[in-house]
């Protein structure tokens, strides 16, 4: 996510009990209600492991109705009498598993609970599907601001970070379970309907039209998203990278939408000299007005909320949100109190562009950001368990910066971006935390990086050099 450019618990664990079935079967136990996300306890939940989303919706824009069915691919990692998914809202028809109808209970603020017709053995590939309707509500929270499904003037987006996903489809909540996604998305015929991946085509009939999307590569759910609106777009394929780039057609001008692929282009280019191959097999862009106040990487395609006619944002604000495809997208922390994982290197990756275009060089703006006084916002947090109201704060994204820094200069410019490089290709597609970093990097470099990251990353206040 970035923000500054546009506007200046407990975790939860049931108890696993085990209920003796007949001799001789596996026990079966009901499916933790969370995933043991410190920062927001009800997300996520234990018990599987989802492999696919097939999501089906069909929304219409007028009524603000958002109809559903989701068909959720999972492996059992416990024998389970019963789980949960997290949903919000919304109101839920039938629930299937492997076919057969389920049972099913709404606890909680997103608890949707439930209970297959026998159990599902430890180990087993079971599939759920879920049929919903209802009008989706966004989240609006304080200090973390607004997320979930947004109507727009003109249709819907639907931006997840962290915790929007259960507005608009039953899910597993967590960023530590990844997984493929199908989109087929049913709009009135005129709007146009985007989502996450590559572009598999459009169908229309009886005026209605219905967009399909694919993403094959391993994907959080707080990276998913839905775009719809009344769109100019623009599709390239060059080098065999597809590109689909939209812009809403009340603020794009001739000549824009080129420009905007052409930039995004540049900066994969220079990123993946950086960091390695572009980890996708399609990107892009999105430009709307969804009245948020951020821009975030959605996986793929990152969105921004737009409302500069005719105008493209800034470098640095698209040089962040690509660098996450790398950072934060294809190599995610499991927990959101490593979040600096992804911000850090997305806003060092604005300083490095800077650096190549001639401005500052990264040396100058860590002095100039190293330069706040010692009671300076930025050096009031813990960069590695920063709280769950302020994972989105300034010092995460600064001093996240400044320790990819810090890092440079204490292993020189060839030994940290090999690190970036192979930390990147080790991690593609799958989860992190600040631990593993730090134990790569010292393994990487074989230097002992203790007091760097005792300093910087776990110890708030102003760093002694
Ligand atoms: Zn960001």
């Amino acid at each position: 996510m970035a923000a500054p450019r546009l506007f200046a618990a407990a975790a939860v664990s049931a108890a696993l009990v085990l209920v003796p079935v007949s001799a001789g079967a596996a026990p079966f136990g009901p499916g933790a209600a969370g995933s043991g996300e410190k920062y927001f306890p009800g997300m996520g939940n234990g018990g599987y492991d989802v492999a696919h989303y097939g999501i089906k919706l069909d929304y219409d824009p007028v009524s603000l109705a958002l109809t559903g069915r989701v068909k959720i691919t999972a492996t059992a990692k416990q024998g389970l009498s019963r789980f949960n998914l997290d949903l919000r809202g919304l109101l839920v028809r039938s629930v299937a598993v492997d076919g057969k109808a389920a049972k099913w209970k709404r606890t909680g603020a997103q608890e949707l609970v439930i209970t297959p017709a026998k159990g599902i053995p430890d180990g087993r590939r079971f599939t759920v599907v879920v049929a919903y309707d209802g009008k989706p509500a966004q989240i609006n929270d304080d200090p973390l601001g607004s997320s979930g499904w947004i109507a727009t003037s003109d249709g819907a987006v639907a931006l997840n970070q962290p915790f929007g996903a259960a507005t608009w489809f039953p899910v597993n909540d967590t960023p530590k379970d990844k997984a493929s996604y199908d989109f087929a998305i049913t709009v009135p015929q005129g709007l146009t309907a985007i989502a996450n991946g590559d572009f598999l085509g459009r169908k229309t009939a009886k005026g209605k039209s219905v967009y399909r999307w694919r993403m094959k590569q391993p994907m959080s759910s707080e990276l998913s998203m839905v775009a719809i609106g009344k769109y100019k777009v623009l599709r390239t394929n060059t080098g065999g990278l597809e590109s689909y780039t939209a812009i809403d057609s009340a603020l794009a001008e001739s000549g824009q939408l080129k420009k905007y692929d052409k930039k995004t282009r540049s900066v994969l280019r220079w990123l993946s000299g950086r960091f390695g191959a572009y980890p996708f097999t399609s990107t892009g862009g999105i430009l709307d007005e969804v009245n948020v106040g951020y821009s975030l990487e959605t996986q793929g395609r990152p969105v921004h909320d737009w409302n500069m006619k005719g105008k493209n944002p800034p470098d640095d604000l698209i040089v962040h949100e690509l660098a996450h495809q790398w950072f934060g997208d294809s190599v995610t922390p499991a927990k959101w109190k490593d979040i600096w994982l992804n911000e850090g290197f997305a806003t060092y990756a604005e300083w490095m562009w800077t650096e190549k275009n001639g401005g500052a060089t990264a040396a100058q703006q860590f002095k100039q950001a190293y330069s706040a006084g010692p009671n300076a916002d930025v050096w009031k947090g813990v960069l590695a368990e920063p709280g769950r109201d302020h994972i989105f704060d300034n010092f995460v994204y600064q001093r996240g910066a400044m320790t990819a820094h810090r890092l440079r200069v204490a292993l020189g410019d060839k030994v940290f971006f090999g690190l970036l490089k192979s930390w990147l290709a080790t991690g593609k597609g799958g989860t992190v935390s600040t631990k593993e970093f730090q134990a790569f990097a010292e393994r990487y470099s074989g230097k002992q990086l203790d007091a760097l990251f005792a300093k910087w990353v776990y110890k708030a206040g102003k760093p002694k050099l």
